[in-house]
């Protein structure tokens, strides 16, 4: 019987679309579990610029900033390419990820059992993936300093730096959500070549010390990227540096089949940040087939990791893969047999399961 105040942000593309079947669904976890949200819409990206004539303005900041939580649709199209570059949309989503001060990037990937048949890989080999990648964000070789080149030009260098304070929060993050999973991570490091991992290494040991209850081991991240497509049901939880996440999660994401049907959050600042992990699919816009369920899991997000409430988040989760059982697809993800819906029909159904 909680009161929560959301920041609404449904942006550019399919995003209007898809952002309306998550805020349906969570209507219904409203009157289910008695709760109030209220509403805040926002705009970035796209939208801000036709509003206000730049990407993100301090007065969006401000009112994301005073809310609990940010539902965040997508940002970006054709419309908008021609700007310069601290004019175009993607400014917009690069500032507001910066005034929301993340220091961690979640990527669930999940394999939804009735949807292995979309999937490149050998059913064996991704039937049960239950795994979530946890990036740091904020630290690591791409901020880390001295970087550039030389005055010459013959050399060009970048450095990978970490402190223990950030080791530890992202560890202590990543060490929480394992216990609230499957109580297992994987620490993704590369401690036979660099002094940095080692030290990150060594930190991640200290903090599993408070934390005996979830298995800890570390993995090379050449080990790793190979683990990942040889045995992924190994993987519950990964953590790791910002670079080596950069590629892991994206890797991961492609275990499981479509693009339209995963989420991410990114967290540890003020307000988290909750998105599918697709772009706004200029392609399919305004045609009303984008696949809402990428929303939707980021709905689930947002509940469990934003606003602490964990059977609301598993209530959506079971209404998505219920909604999967019965035989409901959206274009993206239908084979001949399926019934086929469209982004209305998929978010109704949903809403109505939970
Ligand atoms: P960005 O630069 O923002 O990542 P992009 O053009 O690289 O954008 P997406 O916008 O994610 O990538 O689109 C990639 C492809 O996936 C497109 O063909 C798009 O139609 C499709 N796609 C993305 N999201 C969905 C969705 N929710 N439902 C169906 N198809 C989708
Ligand atoms: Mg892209």
């Amino acid at each position: 019987m909680g009161k929560f105040v959301i920041s609404v942000m449904e942006g550019d593309g399919i995003g209007p679309e898809i952002v309306k079947e998550g805020l349906k669904a969570l209507e219904e976890v409203a009157k289910r579990f008695k709760h109030t949200f209220e509403y805040k819409y926002v705009y970035v990206g796209g939208c801000s610029i036709d509003r206000f004539g730049v990407p993100l303005t301090q007065e969006t900041i401000d009112t994301i900033l005073s809310t609990d939580a940010l539902f965040f649709g997508s940002v970006g199209g054709p419309k908008w390419e021609n700007l310069p570059h601290h004019l175009k949309p993607e400014a917009g989503l690069l500032g507001i990820r910066k005034a929301l001060g993340a220091f961690a990037n979640l990527r669930p990937a999940k394999v939804f059992r009735e949807l292995i048949n979309t999937s490149t890989l050998k059913k064996e080999v991704i039937e049960g993936i239950d795994l979530l990648v946890v990036r740091e964000l904020t630290g690591g070789i791409y901020f880390g300093e001295p970087r550039g080149f030389s005055e010459d030009k013959k050399k060009a260098f970048n450095t990978m730096v970490y402190t223990n304070e950030e080791v530890r929060r992202i560890a202590k993050l990543a060490f929480d959500i394992a216990r609230q999973r499957r109580k297992k991570l994987t620490s993704v490091d590369k401690a036979n070549v660099l002094e940095v991992s080692q030290f990150w290494r060594n930190i991640v040991i200290e903090v599993s010390k408070d934390y005996p209850d979830v298995e800890l081991n570390h993995m090379y991240v050449d080990n790793a990227a190979m683990q990942l497509v040889r045995n992924p049901k190994q993987f519950d939880v990964i953590v790791t540096g910002n670079i080596f996440g950069d590629i892991l999660s994206d890797e991961a994401s492609m275990l499981t089949g479509s693009i339209g049907m995963l989420a991410s959050a990114s967290v540890g600042g003020k307000v988290g940040l909750f998105e599918p992990i697709h772009g706004s699919a200029p392609d399919i816009a305004g045609l009303g087939v984008a696949n809402p369920i990428a929303q939707i899991e980021s709905l689930a997000m947002l509940l469990k990791y934003g606003l602490k409430l964990h059977k609301e988040a598993k209530c959506v989760e079971d209404a998505v893969a219920l909604v999967l059982k019965m035989g409901y697809r959206t274009q993206d993800i239908a084979t001949n047999s399926d019934k086929k819906v469209n982004t209305t029909q998929m978010g109704d159904l949903i809403a109505k399961a939970v």
